[in-house]
């Protein structure tokens, strides 16, 4: 594993979690990849949400979102060969695949799993948590990077020379907690343009803001090309359901 990946998985602050995600991936051998789950829903997020999708999710996170919704990817997951993951994925017959994580950059074989999957003709997005370099995706991928407030703990995290990868289509999603939250996101857009350059998401951190404060502030602020979301499959099934 290269020294980018192992400070990325911030061995250096808490050496014992990180070693654990460390010797998990190192067991990957080339062409495998570790997959938590793959399944198939609606899309919740986004400018694709409502549609059916795919969903494959990646094991590992490096970070840890004090409102994080699947830590039970943090450490566990299968071995899988990517073509076996390619061939379930497709099975689906689903025009719309995500990769989804934990946070799929960790694992180098990604990278050709979503080649491979644009190959075959389907649109192909990623969600990424936006502390990893994201230069090396594959351009026909479109992106769905979080920005991470402050409250969620990892603010630190962002990996701010993504701005510069992001292409016009791609998204960036803040999941807001607080007002504290909101104001770095009005000053973040407007500091970067970003509401002019891609899709801007903004979302409430489920069940510690409501709906209505974020769209008030979102209609106070002036921020006219920002558009507020809600995890759509939260509201179709139980919040706490898995694989939906
Ligand atoms: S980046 Fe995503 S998967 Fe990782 S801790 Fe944050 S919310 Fe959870």
């Amino acid at each position: 594993m290269s020294e980018r990946v192992t400070r990325a998985l911030g061995l250096a602050q808490v050496p014992a979690e990180a070693e654990h995600r460390i010797r998990l991936l190192r067991q990957l051998q080339p062409g495998e990849l570790l997959i938590h789950e793959i399944y198939r829903s609606i899309q919740g997020e986004s400018t694709f949400a409502g549609l059916p999708c795919v969903f494959i999710r990646l094991a590992v996170c490096d970070l840890r979102c004090v409102w994080c919704d699947t830590p039970h990817a943090f450490a566990q997951g299968e071995i899988r060969p990517r073509v076996e993951v390619v061939r379930q994925a497709l099975s689906y017959g689903c025009p719309l695949v995500e990769v989804t994580g934990g946070e799929p950059l960790l694992q180098p074989e990604v990278y050709p799993l979503m080649q491979e999957l644009a190959d075959a003709g389907v649109t192909v997005l990623l969600e990424t948590s936006g502390a990893h370099d994201v230069s090396a995706v594959d351009p026909r991928v479109h992106i769905i990077m979080d920005l991470k407030c402050p409250d969620s703990g990892e603010c630190a995290r962002n990996w701010w020379p993504n701005l510069q990868h992001l292409k016009p289509s791609d998204q960036i999603k803040f999941v807001i907690a607080s007002r504290r939250d909101w104001e770095w996101t009005v000053h973040t857009i407007r500091h970067y343009d970003l509401q002019e350059r891609f899709t801007c998401l903004v979302s409430p951190a489920f069940g510690r803001i409501t709906p209505l404060e974020i769209v008030t502030w979102l209609l106070e602020s002036g921020l006219q090309k920002v558009r507020f979301q809600l995890q759509l499959h939260k509201y179709v099934w139980d919040p706490t359901a898995r694989g939906v």
